[in-house]
């Protein structure tokens, strides 16, 4: 038993060190002994320094990266649903937040989802939610306690430069499930009319071809930015956000759910294009006018203008007083003519949300034309229209409505003839025009052929549009009355010709 153990004598030879140290000649060594303290404090920090460093570096970036800290406690929980929502990038202020945060085992919610003011957003919102909400509980009701599941649900909001307002919610489905843990996110997108307060459509933000100008950019930018987190089919799913957007003071700002275009760690991304990349296809009278599809609608359209003299400029002036709309089938021959004024009366045709056609160069038959014909009929119509307004035509109709798939493909513009012939051209007799017109029963959904160029066309207009507005016709273009009244979404080599009321948008057969 007796003797030391060399642990306890190791002991005491450290012990001896110190007291060696810290004591000289029988006395106290102050000195080497305050050194001693000051070299273990330094000691103590560096050790603490490089812990917290190590600790953010584990925390910190995977929190940055992944946001995959997790949680174990209601305190917890709520500190990572405040994460979450701090991790949208976009802007909150233009509403009033909520946040309501329920930490469950195994299941927890959070919200921070706004009040907007606009009734039938915020029902949408709060219905969207509680459908997540019912779906999520259903899909993790055999989740076994000591696991962790939650839907969390934030927001971004901004205004616009239009009377819109755009707001994005973002869903958070985190879980961790025999300690994997796993987090996506989703955006929807409204776009809000704020006159209304209704949702803003497609085709009241955007008049052309605005895909080009997305996938354009969205290459640029997810090779740019996301160069080393592209997914492997990336390109396969970059159209996932082509109606996925928003409209910001900046820009259009769109978005991919996670693991779509890049990996899921990266949460879902968003891409803001200036306004400017969008010039000549977005609208610049962005919410000024809103089409409730629930009532009535009818097109009144006009071909072979511009007119020399103020018969159009008289239509105009009634449609403009009324609040009206109207599609204008201009004759590229005609507009370039017209020089100056052509283009003035084009141009405030746009302005006032009219929608202008093409109805040819030269308006021949264009049955009896060569392919090359019709593509010279084609391209001089489009860039008569295109010098004009700055925009290219978005629709066209042949004249005398002799139109087919394969015309309707070489001007590149869905093509649609009408089911109300006033026969104005004939009559040239405004009593006469009022009367087909007035005499033709219920006109929902129809689309009224008029020329442009005759007076007495003019003044049956000026009869027309407060005689209908008060039996309760919104006007509408022919683009929106195919996609609010039909539900098309009129297609660029389709003739629509007469049949544009079919469901299937079943072209004539020519
Ligand atoms: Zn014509």
């Amino acid at each position: 038993m007796g003797g030391l153990n060399a642990k306890t004598q190791y002991k005491w030879g450290i012990k001896n060190i110190i007291m060696a140290k810290n004591y000289r000649n029988g006395k106290p060594n102050r000195r080497a002994r305050r050194y001693r303290v000051i070299k273990i404090r330094r000691f103590i920090l560096a050790v603490i320094v490089i812990a917290l460093i190590a600790l953010l570096a584990i925390f910190g970036v995977k929190h940055l990266l992944a946001n995959n800290t997790g949680y174990n406690s209601e305190n917890g929980f709520i500190k990572y649903s405040d994460s979450l929502f701090k991790s949208i990038d976009g802007d909150m202020e233009l509403y009033e937040p909520t946040k309501v945060q329920e930490y469950g085992e195994p299941m927890s919610f959070a919200t921070n989802l706004p009040t907007t003011g606009y009734e039938d957003i915020d029902k949408a919102v709060a219905d969207k939610w509680a459908s997540d909400k019912k779906n999520f509980e259903e899909d993790n009701q055999t989740v076994a306690q000591g696991n962790q599941v939650a839907l969390v649900a934030g927001y971004e909001a901004s205004g616009t430069p239009y009377d819109a307002e755009g707001l994005a919610i973002h869903t958070f489905h985190y879980e961790k499930i025999d300690k994997e843990e796993s987090l996506s996110e989703e955006v929807d997108c409204y776009n809000i009319a704020t006159k209304t307060g209704g949702e803003l459509t497609l085709s009241q933000m955007f008049y052309g071809d605005y895909e080009s100008v997305f996938k354009e950019e969205a290459e640029t930018f997810l090779t740019e930015n996301y160069k080393d987190n592209l997914t492997e089919d990336y390109t396969s799913k970059i159209d996932t956000a082509i109606d996925n957007f928003i409209l910001t003071e900046a820009g259009v700002r769109f978005f991919w759910n996670s693991g779509t275009v890049v990996t899921a760690d990266q949460g879902a991304i968003a891409m803001t294009i200036p306004y400017g990349k969008f010039d000549g296809v977005i609208r610049d009278d962005i919410g000024k006018r809103i089409i409730d599809p629930s009532k009535p609608m009818i097109a009144l359209t006009y071909d072979d203008g511009p007119s020399v003299d103020d018969s159009t400029d008289r239509i105009l002036n009634v449609l403009e007083e009324y609040d009206a709309v109207a599609t204008f089938f201009e004759l590229g021959e005609r507009v370039d003519e017209e020089g100056d004024r052509g283009a003035k009366l084009l141009q405030r045709e746009l302005q006032l949300g009219c929608e202008v056609g093409s109805h040819s160069y030269s308006h021949p038959n264009l049955y009896e034309l060569s392919t090359d014909g019709v593509e010279n009929e084609a391209q001089k119509s489009i860039d008569a229209i295109t010098n004009a307004t700055g925009q290219p035509p978005t629709v066209m109709r042949p004249p005398y409505g002799n139109g087919s798939d394969e015309i309707a493909q070489i001007f590149g513009l869905p093509s649609v003839n009408w089911n109300i012939d006033t026969l104005d051209w004939q009559s040239r007799n405004a009593d006469a025009v009022v009367d087909v017109v007035q005499g033709s029963g219920n006109l929902d959904g129809c689309i009224v052929l008029m020329h442009s160029i005759y007076s007495s066309s003019a003044e049956a207009t000026e009869r027309l549009v407060p005689w209908l507005q008060e039996q309760g016709y919104q006007f509408v273009t022919v683009s929106e009355l195919l996609q609010y009244k039909y539900g098309h979404t009129p297609i660029e080599n389709k003739h629509y010709g007469y049949y544009f009321d079919q469901p299937d948008g079943e072209s004539d057969g020519e």
